[in-house]
């Protein structure tokens, strides 16, 4: 499933483009396809149509797992969900199996929502808080500090793993990189996050940080979904790795359950303590 770093590599892909398909920043929508109309939350089909007509990108932006692309009047934002990719190509391709939405620019390009799996959502708002409005703190932001985590954590009694996945608490975290994060800070996933001391805190914090960024650097996981573009998934150290000797101890990886979801961690490295 995408999380932050996967959902940001699409940002930087659509800012910047690459060989063969440029920045979408500028460019005017000319007219929008919908070849599966569940992939619209809002609004209606026939409204969305009319309203995304000849409005310019005026600017990419990303909100924990939403990408929000801006746009003259309205946002744009796409949540991948489980799996998803966007592209940007020339109109004169075939149009892929698995598109859903498709924005068609006044220019010879095109911008493609592929989804195999279908669960990808998308709005077309004035007020992009209305669906991004809940979300908790952006961990790689300036204002996501050592202290306003650990305040969050102390407000709550829940388990790390369990409270990290819940966007409302940090946005942009999944699976991957909560279990990973937790790893590299030697605390166990489920520890209760107003048990966590200020140092436990901070090094989270950092870890968390850390782990985002060489993901970014890398453009993310090719795991378990459909974007084959990352490279992290050779760094991994514990996520789907159970059984496999921890790096740092030798110990075999552990996996449980947390939050209905599967969780690996290192049993010697991240102790529950009594
Ligand atoms: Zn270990």
């Amino acid at each position: 499933m995408p999380e932050l770093p996967e959902v940001e590599t699409f940002r930087r892909y659509l800012l910047r483009g690459e060989s063969g398909s440029p920045s979408i920043l500028g460019k005017q929508i000319k007219d929008a396809e919908l070849l599966w109309d569940k992939t619209l939350a809002s609004p209606k089909p026939g409204e969305f149509k009319d309203r995304i007509q000849g409005q310019f990108v005026t600017g990419i932006g990303r909100r924990g797992k939403n990408l929000l692309i801006q746009l003259s009047r309205d946002t744009l934002i796409i949540h991948l969900r489980m799996s998803g990719e966007l592209i940007v190509e020339e109109k004169t391709n075939p149009i892929g199996k698995h598109y859903r939405v498709i924005l068609n620019f006044t220019d010879k390009y095109r911008f493609a929502f592929n989804n195999i799996r279908k669960f990808g959502r998308v709005w077309l708002i004035e007020d992009p808080n209305q669906v991004i409005g809940n979300l908790g703190p952006e961990p790689l932001a300036d204002d996501f500090t050592p202290e306003l985590f650990h305040q969050i954590l102390q407000n709550h009694s829940r388990q790390l793993k369990y409270f990290l996945l819940d966007q409302e608490m940090i946005a942009g975290m999944g699976n991957i990189y909560t279990d990973e994060a937790l790893y590299r800070a030697k605390l166990h996933p489920a520890r209760k996050t107003d048990t966590i001391n200020s140092t436990e805190t901070y090094r989270l914090w950092v870890c968390i940080r850390e782990v985002l960024q060489e993901a970014i650097q890398n453009q993310g996981s090719s795991i378990d979904w459909m974007y084959q573009g990352g490279d992290y998934q050779k760094y991994l150290s514990v996520y789907n790795l159970e059984g496999k000797p921890c790096k740092r101890c030798k110990t075999p990886i552990k996996r449980i359950k947390i939050a209905q979801r599967s969780t690996y961690f290192c049993p010697t490295c991240q102790p529950l303590p009594e």
